[in-house]
């Protein structure tokens, strides 16, 4: 057809995976283009992920700071929330970036082609726009198609009351009971939103903590204060059937205290996020997707089919943007040639929750089970300064390091700011550093950043008396 066109590196879906491998490839040289079923670019992250629920949970975090200031001396009066601007200025920022996206990818000439792709074979790719059909011909492929919100087939997906994570970002109203199914990042982050709002919340969690992948101590606090905030938090408890009533949705869930069957307004099924490899019929190209839809690849980034290469939530966990982007530019780097592999040492993980909850490398309950010989730091933040001046004291800095080496191993971080503060203990585990490295960078004060500081003299044992 008359759109066909010919690519040396074709990126498959605009995501943080797919729009980074696009804009290296470009900038080292390839001819690039990029294909997107959406009408803006940016996939998941920008468009209903990342971005859109910091801008609200910023929102959220200003309200509930505005109600607790009443403590401090400092009473603002109630707030009042204009829904429909809220909803504009989170758009706001949304079309802020992906605009940007599209000047960025204009500046170094790569070609956007808008529709659906599904390779033909192992050198080509049909793009359907809403049944308009033309080709893309390519030496070599990076897959970025990214993950859907898993559905649960026991729920009625079709009633405008069970939402997943866009649907809650797209902030239609205030449910007055809200059931969260799912207590790990993304239903925890929605929560905070929607409790700020004014929703009563309650959080089902199958397994016997929220955000499991996190040790329990530093997930605690998070537990203890939205305990106090929020109607519910089930854990060991599984929802098992949802009906559709004109009173709301009928909700029966089972857990240690048998089954109990409740009423809401709406539900929020956040139980994970499913990869989309199954639905790019990589089968004609030759690329093997297992049974859940991911696609397995090499420390390259290389599918079994040497030309195509995958990326980001597609293959596998952790289903992060930061991890997608730096696969998003090792595929481009080895495409053009250059010898590069997939190195990094850990990947941070952060809910953006009210306190923030974050860890990096070996958990404290992993190094357990694996029988490691580790040896642990902890900072309670009742003893920062800054902690205490935020109004806050229940946050944690725990550093694990590896016994013999004393080397960092990896970080839990629970409290306000802790997203940002865990990229320190990241670098410093790229870096091999260990106790006596941590300990005798000098830290500014007060901030919470010397908690870190503080944590790895806790583990050498130099600081003894906290206060
Ligand atoms: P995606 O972002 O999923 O992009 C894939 C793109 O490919 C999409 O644009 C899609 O339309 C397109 N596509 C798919 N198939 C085709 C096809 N056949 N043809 C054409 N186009 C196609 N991660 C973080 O690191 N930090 C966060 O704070 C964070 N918050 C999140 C909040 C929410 C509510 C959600 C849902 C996710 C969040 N994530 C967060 C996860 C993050 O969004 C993903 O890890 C990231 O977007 C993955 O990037 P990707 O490039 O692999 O794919």
């Amino acid at each position: 057809g008359a759109g066909d066109v010919h690519a040396e590196v074709v990126v498959l879906g605009s995501g943080p995976g797919g729009y980074t491998a696009a804009f290296r490839a470009a900038d080292l040289g390839k001819k690039v283009v990029l294909i997107e079923k959406d009408s803006s670019l940016g996939g998941v992250c920008l468009n209903v992920g990342c971005i859109p629920s910091k801008a609200l949970l910023h929102s959220a975090k200003v309200i509930t700071e505005a109600e607790e200031m009443a403590e401090h001396g400092v009473s603002f009066a109630k707030p009042e929330v204009d829904l429909e601007k809220l909803r504009d200025w989170k758009e706001s920022v949304v079309n802020q970036l992906t605009g940007g996206l599209g000047g960025l990818a204009k500046a170094r000439k790569v070609q956007v082609v808008n529709g659906y792709g599904t390779f033909t074979g192992p050198n080509m790719i049909e793009v359907d726009n809403d049944g308009e059909k033309s080709t893309v011909s390519f030496d070599q492929c990076v897959i970025a198609a990214g993950s859907e919100p898993v559905t649960l087939p026991f729920i009625p997906h079709d009633d405008p009351r069970v939402i997943d994570s866009t649907g809650a970002l797209e902030l239609e109203d205030v449910p007055e009971r809200l059931l969260v199914l799912g207590g790990g990042i993304i239903g925890l982050e929605m929560a905070t939103v929607y409790d700020a709002l004014g929703s009563k919340v309650t959080i089902v969690e199958f397994m016997d903590q929220i955000i499991p992948g996190a040790d329990k101590d530093v997930v605690k606090p998070l537990h203890k204060r939205i305990e106090g905030r929020y109607e519910a938090i089930l854990t060991k408890t599984k929802v098992t059937a949802v009906k559709a009533t004109n009173a709301g949705l009928e909700v029966t869930m089972e857990g240690p205290k048998g089954e109990v069957v409740d009423t809401f307004d709406k539900v929020l099924v956040a139980v994970g996020r499913r990869p989309n490899g199954a639905k790019v019929n990589a089968a004609a190209a030759g690329v093997a997707v297992d049974e859940r839809g991911f696609i397995a690849v090499d420390s390259q980034q290389r599918t079994g089919v040497p030309h195509i290469f995958a990326i980001g939530d597609v293959v596998g966990q952790p289903m992060l943007a930061h991890k997608a982007v730096h696969e998003g530019k090792v595929a481009a780097e080895v495409a053009a040639g250059h010898k590069r592999h997939f190195d990094a040492r850990v990947i941070p993980s952060v809910a953006y929750t009210d306190p923030e909850v974050s860890w990096v490398g070996v958990t404290e309950t992993q190094a357990k089970a694996e029988g490691m010989k580790v040896g642990k730091g902890v900072f309670p933040w009742a003893a920062s300064g800054r902690s205490l001046s935020l109004g806050r004291s229940e946050g944690l800095t725990k550093l694990i390091f590896d016994e013999e080496s004393e080397r960092v191993i990896g970080a839990g971080i629970v409290g306000p700011n802790a997203g940002d503060l865990i990229a320190e203990v990241a670098l410093a585990i790229e870096m091999g550093a260990d106790a006596v490295d941590l300990g005798h960078t000098i830290h500014p004060h007060p901030t919470l950043s010397e908690t870190i500081n503080f944590a790895a003299e806790m583990f050498e044992g130099t600081i003894t008396d906290l206060m």
